[in-house]
């Protein structure tokens, strides 16, 4: 398709919908990004219907449980990398564990996270193995199980696969090689992390993915690109995210060169509608930091695109030393999560909840 020129957005405003799901530019992408005022409204308003249309206005919810803060990795953005040596480490005891996935059960929450930094070592897979184990058996197979581990090895994927877990979400966090060399340590390699996407989709999982939105060094045209690479990989679902700044990582020296909280608001809800209308039929979450970031954030997003949403049942105990990033949501309100506020936050949105339903990807029935 001929790319036009972004200035057409001056004079009037697109059919989004017919070019999103059409075979967008990156420039034509990038200057849905950049809308603001009433253009981003009409933006949010068509990814919107277009979601009402395809996946309905049921939200699905997902327990988070962050099992563990204890990470081999040192990625630059991260608050419990494994560099910062001011971070208690912890393991959720498996009874606590087991106690979260009883509780989300009988509390309607068809599906239930478990993430966690990043460890290869054979008692920490054996472990998410059993606990994997363990869920399905407690619940007679009805809660979804959702891992966000980390890179592993395929065979570490297939044992957790066959143990019972369903879905499993593996942020590439950016498209850009160069972007994703200067968010990480020289070890960390951006081919593996497509190569584990794979073995993730040949191993039979719904793979999800995402990005941080708003990093130093990061443009609007490479998220433009990121998206349109969202596409590329064909996710069935996406946990995305604007990124926010953490005081013990080195990419604290550059806070200065990133966009303000409004910007970085702005930015993150247009590409919740842009990706909603690139692919109208995954899952898609609104996710906590876009929650830190602003008190209607996690609300906005769900009328926007999202149709997941994952409260917070880490023991309260291990909660606050799974410090990502500043002003962390449910770190400092301990009733944000609660059964009563999600509901609310949903019926806010003008959706409802998916109460005892895993609802699992549409784009992975269909496939
Ligand atoms: N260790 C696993 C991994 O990296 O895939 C799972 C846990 S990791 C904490 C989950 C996600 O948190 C990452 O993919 C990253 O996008 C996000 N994250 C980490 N630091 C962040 C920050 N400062 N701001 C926003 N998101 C952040
Ligand atoms: Fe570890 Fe994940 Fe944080 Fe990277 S983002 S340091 S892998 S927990």
């Amino acid at each position: 398709m001929e790319s036009r020129n972004p200035s057409f957005f001056e004079q009037t405003l697109p059919d989004f919908p017919a070019l999103l799901s059409g075979n967008p530019s990156p420039e034509e992408v990038e200057a849905c990004l950049q809308l603001r005022g009433e253009k981003a409204e009409a933006l949010r308003r068509a990814a919107h219907e277009t979601k009402m249309k395809t996946v309905g206005d049921k939200v699905y919810l997902r327990a988070l449980v962050e099992y563990s803060n204890i990470c081999r990795k040192n990625c630059f953005y991260c608050g419990i990398r494994s560099g910062n040596p001011e971070v208690r480490r912890y393991a959720v005891g498996r009874k606590e564990v087991l106690e979260a996935a009883r509780f989300a059960h009988q509390a309607g929450f068809g599906s239930m996270v478990l993430q966690s930094g990043e460890r290869q070592d054979e008692a920490f897979v054996a472990e998410i193995e059993s606990l994997v184990e363990a869920i399905v058996q407690q619940s007679g197979g009805e809660l979804g199980i959702t891992l966000s581990l980390g890179e592993q090895k395929a065979e570490t994927y297939a044992r957790w696969r066959k143990a019972g877990a369903l879905r499993y979400l593996l942020r590439i966090e950016t498209s850009s090689t160069e972007l994703y060399a200067r968010l990480h340590p020289v070890d960390h390699d951006f081919r593996t992390r497509l190569d584990c996407l794979k073995a993730l989709r040949d191993t039979g999982y719904q793979v999800g993915s995402g990005i941080m939105i708003g990093l130093p060094f990061q443009t609007t045209l490479q998220i433009a690109k990121d998206l349109l690479f969202l596409r590329e990989l064909d996710v069935d679902m996406v946990g995305m995210g604007p990124y926010i700044e953490h005081p013990k990582t080195p990419l604290w020296a550059y806070r200065g060169q990133i966009p303000s909280w409004q910007g970085r608001y702005d930015l993150s809800m247009n590409a919740w509608a842009v990706l909603r209308l690139l692919m109208p039929d995954i899952n898609i979450a609104s996710t906590t930091a876009i929650g830190s970031l602003h008190p209607k954030g996690r609300e906005e997003a769900l009328y926007v695109a999202a149709n997941v949403i994952m409260p917070n049942l880490t023991p309260f105990s291990e909660r606050k030393e799974y410090f990502l990033y500043e002003h962390k949501l449910c770190i400092e309100e301990s009733h944000e999560d609660s059964r009563e506020n999600i509901e609310r936050i949903i019926r806010a949105a003008g959706c409802r909840p998916g109460y005892f339903e895993q609802g699992n990807s549409l784009r992975f029935r269909n496939r």
